[in-house]
């Protein structure tokens, strides 16, 4: 078996009563990477992470960890930790004893000293030296985020779980946990799994990104594979902004597919998937692909009115409308802008893209 691979889920499947949280996941966890599952709410990333953790008993497929099934071992068995959405902490303990608790459990002969020693260290990675003797309501949020991260790493899992950990904090705060967050994970050197429904979160914190949907994993890959390369439109919608323009597929020849939109009009681009004739596709364009300029009207450019401007400093955001296309956004380049002088609303433009940079997904 490959040894990079710490866990696994072969065609896993969970049900409670006639919900069909999972369905047939299969998904390989690599040593030392920070993987996320990103989905909308009720799509199964909770279901996933505590059939991982031993919370719950698969339906039918087997969970392997260091590549044995452990689909009926107990959690505190298994080399992984969990941290919930809510944190969990002990208020009136404190924050010494709340991170040293779970380590009594698991290691009740270890001297105190040691535990302390331990817990000292713990505090130092989540960046809360000294803060051993704090009561739990004496700090803020933020700061018991990191206690009960602190409490997860003290008998140091091989993997830890994380269940929307910074929802519950406000956006600056769960900005300067997410970098927190790599770097503890960069410096322990173990995997860390996030749940999360956040896109952003998800692209800036993952090596990889399982995607999923009523139960299922639709694609699996880093923020760039998903990016560029969407197996469909959910993926594309989920990583990212697109522009999306439905129609059905008339012809296929070579790298491109050609598609008459539900609109009248024709356009080209590159299917991610096998895709034929009278097949309904949506082509999937993202905003910076689209170039605008003020002259031209050739072949493959659409006139666009500008609607709307977003000054966002090296880029400026548009929403153009096109007369049957309706409206699309387009990211322009602040070096691209200058040669035109900035776009006003109200201006008649060109808008054009490269065939090959346009998308044809299911
Ligand atoms: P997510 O974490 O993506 O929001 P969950 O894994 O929590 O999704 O839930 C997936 C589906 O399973 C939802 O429809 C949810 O209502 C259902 N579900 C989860 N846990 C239970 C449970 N213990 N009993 C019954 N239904 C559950
Ligand atoms: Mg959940």
């Amino acid at each position: 078996r490959d040894r990079n691979i710490v866990a696994e889920l072969r065609r896993v499947t969970k049900r409670f009563g006639d919900v069909l949280a999972a369905d047939h996941l299969d998904l390989q966890i690599r040593e030392g990477e920070f993987l996320s599952f990103l989905g909308p709410s009720g799509c199964g990333k909770t279901t996933a992470l505590r059939m991982l953790a031993g919370f719950e008993v698969p339906t039918e497929g087997d969970v392997l960890l260091d590549g044995e099934i452990v689909n009926r071992l107990e959690a505190h068995r298994r080399p992984v930790n969990m941290v919930f959405q809510h944190y969990a902490l002990f208020p009136h303990l404190t924050v010494a004893q709340n991170i040293g608790y779970g380590l009594k459990q698991v290691r009740p002969r270890l001297p105190r000293s040691e535990i302390a020693e331990k817990v000292s260290k713990a505090l130092e990675l989540v960046r809360l030296p000294g803060f051993e003797n704090r009561r739990i309501w004496e700090m803020s949020g933020g700061q018991q985020q990191r206690v009960a991260l602190a409490r997860a790493i003290i008998n140091e899992p091989k993997m830890l779980l994380l269940d929307e950990p910074l929802a519950a904090l406000d956006r600056k705060l769960r900005k300067e946990m997410q970098i927190e967050l790599q770097n503890i994970q960069r410096s322990l050197g173990i995997t860390f799994i996030l749940v999360t429904h956040d896109q952003e979160e998800a692209l800036s914190m993952s090596d990889r990104i399982c995607i999923m949907r009523d139960g299922r994993i639709v694609q699996v890959g880093s923020p760039q594979d998903l990016y560029d390369r969407p197996m469909n439109r959910y993926v594309a919608d989920f990583v990212g902004t697109s522009n999306f323009f439905d129609g059905r597929v008339t012809s296929v020849s070579g790298d491109l597919a050609e598609v008459t939109l539900d609109a009248g009009l024709t356009l080209s681009g590159r299917p991610i998937d096998k895709v034929s004739a009278g097949q309904a596709v949506s082509i999937s364009v993202r905003p910076e692909q689209v170039h605008l300029t003020r002259t031209g009207g050739g072949e493959g450019q659409l006139p666009v009115t500008v609607h709307n401007r977003i000054f966002l400093g090296e880029h400026t955001e548009y929403l153009v409308i096109h007369e049957t296309l309706g409206e699309f956004l387009v990211l322009a380049p602040r070096q691209s802008e200058l040669n035109e002088g900035p776009f006003n609303t109200g201006d008649v433009l060109q808008a054009s893209w490269d065939a090959g940079a346009a998308l044809v997904l299911d």
